[in-house]
């Protein structure tokens, strides 16, 4: 009798900390039950999803032949893999090491050249997957996490280990109260595959990495803006849209929040040239200006008026200046930003997830 309560207890306990595998996503013992419940509905969402018509751009960015319900959920399982719960520790008890590994002889991406240890990681991105391949590459050691009895390595950015958060199902967030309405399920979709972007690229590309908005951008000296054209930002801005455009079960404010959200993605691609020159005209405008104040000022103190003529010549010579300046910064308006695509190959060991094999594993899981 002792022997089965122990036994009992032993299998509880087991269950208790064991992973969920569900098309193709392994669901690690710290998320909690709910957050699981709800990505497993977004990814049989995603699976299901009638698309009637594909984004263009979102097949030019992923590659995708045709941007089905099948075709998505293969191109997600091969960058997300493994998600870990946000109470999920960057401990030594939870990283295993591995110090035979060669890593391939190409650049770090900036970011990760002035990162030191494992937790400021954290901070950069919650694909711990690539954060830990980069910093394995930097260290020359192979980094993987303990996860539930497993030790996943991190021979490529491809290994696909999420970190999913509270933010991700917050009440206040949801476009429907409802946490598994459609809506909802787009929403954390282009998100999801906002962080599948970051398991792609190489070299000093490797993560497509998230690059300082500049002065002036809205979210202005935050790591929340890229460079390129096909990065995180606006792989996870079409991948969205896609999706909202063949969501029959959106109502029309549902709609409207969710376009909202993929142009918020797309304004976070900034042309880094076009607007250091914006802001050096706007800089030198603003000076010019506070020049010409300055000799108004002394103009209004002054009754001499051989000094009255030099201030008043100098106003001259300043707003002539000025209006150069604000020509050229209307210009700018018209010009077009050049943001060019990278390379989304990634580097590393990893192999490809057969769609054959994505559907039979979704459609196992969806049998259940
Ligand atoms: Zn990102």
């Amino acid at each position: 009798m002792k022997t089965l309560a122990v036994l009992t207890l032993a299998l509880t306990m087991s269950s208790a900390f064991a992973a969920q595998d569900f098309g193709g996503i392994s669901f690690h013992s710290s998320v909690p039950q709910e957050q699981v419940d709800a990505l497993k509905i977004d990814i049989s969402y995603l699976y299901q999803n009638p698309v009637t018509k594909s984004d263009p751009e979102f097949l030019a960015m992923s590659g995708l032949p045709v941007a089905d319900g099948a075709n998505m959920h293969n191109w997600l399982v091969n960058r997300v893999k493994h998600v870990i719960g946000e109470g999920f520790e960057l401990n030594e008890e939870n990283i295993a090491v591995w110090l035979f590994h060669s890593f391939p002889k190409t650049p770090l991406p900036d970011a990760f050249k002035e990162v030191s240890g494992k937790e400021e990681v954290t901070t950069i991105m919650s694909n711990i997957g690539t954060a830990l391949y980069l910093v394995g590459k930097k260290e020359d050691l192979l980094f993987g996490l303990k996860l539930d009895g497993d030790k996943v390595y991190a021979k490529s950015s491809r290994v696909g280990i999420l970190q999913v958060g509270k933010g991700l199902f917050l009440e206040r967030f949801r476009l429907n109260k409802d946490l598994n309405a459609p809506a909802n399920s787009v929403s954390r979709l282009g998100t999801l595959f906002h962080e599948a972007r970051h398991s792609d690229g190489n070299s000093a590309h490797t993560g497509f990495t998230h690059d300082i908005c500049p002065s002036g951008h809205a979210y202005e000296g935050h790591a929340a803006c890229e460079t390129s054209s096909n990065g995180s930002y606006s792989l996870g801005a079409v991948a969205e849209r896609n999706l909202l455009q063949n969501c029959t079960s959106c109502s029309v404010p549902e709609l409207a929040a969710l376009s909202a959200g993929v142009a918020d993605g797309f304004s976070r691609v900034v042309d880094f040239n076009l607007s250091s020159k914006r802001a050096v005209l706007e800089s030198e405008i603003k000076t010019y200006g506070e020049l010409i104040e300055t000799y108004e000022g002394m103009m209004i103190g002054s009754t001499v008026p051989e000094i009255r003529e030099i201030f008043e010549a100098e106003i001259k010579k300043l707003k002539t200046k000025l209006d150069l300046l604000s020509v050229e910064l209307e210009a700018l308006k018209d010009v077009k930003p050049v943001n060019l695509p990278l390379d989304p190959t990634p580097e590393g060991k990893y192999s490809e997830l057969a769609l054959k094999k994505s559907i039979k594993l979704m459609n196992k899981s969806l049998e259940k």
